[in-house]
């Protein structure tokens, strides 16, 4: 048996997996490979994670406390200026070769062959061009938007949405928020953060079909998964065996999610671990026989893991 981390061997197994000679990819079958990606894919790109430090406090308010639907429903303006903030914070940095390789990695292989599941909400991976066909971005997209009209029923409900809208800033009002401005910076003479000023609702981005307010198409907390992406996944994963998963960037402890480790080796896959602490006692402990744990960043180990299938991956152009 290969070592957990043994690169030649994980390449190896690739041929075999693409070339049908892998055992579960029974004859004339074509490969199919599971990704299930986390924040740790874009922390190459510099975007720090949204619980993670420097994120603990936006302004003077606890983000995990704006991203709810009640938060939204009390103060629209107040939400939208974080989202804007976030657009802008994600805008600024850029796709890793993480996210090049598994856009690669998707062209290489046949239609159906391949399905990645993001929980990065951070457009990273529509922005390295990785075909939407084989994406799914399972907590939706800060690029998203959607009426908020979707959630009415009757004549009130609009179905208005749009996907990878990266205007910046989306309404004028909301350019401040977007340049990232530190409004922290200036203090009353109290020595508090001022309050932010109010975005009355006209001000804010509307829905171009009935008027009524758009809303960021992310999965807030307390908020569902959008459950015809969930039944699709659910299908590809019934459709047959798998013949690896790829687990990149995420300890992979929140459901639906973590599910789709086990259902894909239940389905005969052997699971990959990319990921900073992949080779932690905690991490090899989790290994099945067979299974690989690649202790990296996914934007350096990604390319090299997957280069019998794509290739050497080529510097990504230059974004306009
Ligand atoms: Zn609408």
């Amino acid at each position: 048996m290969p070592a957990h981390n043994d690169v030649a061997a994980f390449q190896e197994l690739l041929r075999r997996i693409a070339s049908g000679s892998h055992t579960v990819a029974a004859a004339g079958r074509s490969p199919r490979i599971l990704a299930l990606c986390g924040a740790g894919l874009s922390a190459a790109s510099g975007l720090a994670t949204f619980r993670g430090s420097t994120a603990a406090l936006w302004h003077t308010h606890d983000p995990m406390e704006l991203a709810t639907p009640e938060a939204f429903a009390a103060d629209p303006g107040l939400v939208w200026r974080f989202y804007a903030y976030r657009r802008h914070t994600a805008l600024a940095v850029k796709p890793n070769a993480g996210h090049y390789a598994l856009a690669a990695l998707s062209r290489s292989l046949p239609t159906n062959s391949f399905l990645c599941l993001t929980q990065n909400v951070d457009g990273l991976s529509p922005r390295a061009d990785h075909p939407p066909e084989s994406l799914r971005t399972l907590h939706g997209s800060l690029f998203d938007l959607r009426c908020v009209g979707s959630e009415r029923e009757g004549p009130a409900h609009c179905d208005y949405s749009v996907e990878d809208d990266f205007t910046e800033p989306l309404v004028p009002a909301l350019a401040t928020a977007a340049e990232g401005v530190d409004e922290t910076a200036s203090k009353d003479s109290d020595g508090k953060p001022p309050t932010l000023p109010h975005i009355p609702l006209e001000e804010l981005p509307q829905c171009p079909k009935c008027k009524s307010l758009l809303r960021p198409g992310v999965v807030w907390f307390g908020e569902a998964l959008d459950q015809e992406m969930i039944k699709g996944v659910d299908q590809w994963v019934a459709a047959g065996g798998i013949d690896l998963m790829l687990v990149i960037g995420t300890s992979a402890e929140v459901y639906p999610a973590a599910g789709y480790i086990e259902e894909a080796r239940d389905a005969g896959a052997i699971v990959a671990t990319i990921n900073l602490d992949a080779e932690s006692r905690e991490g090899l402990r989790a290994l099945a026989s067979g299974d690989f744990a690649f202790g990296g960043s996914a934007a350096d180990l990604l390319p090299v893991l997957l280069e019998p299938l794509i290739g050497k991956l080529e510097e990504p152009k230059v974004e306009a």
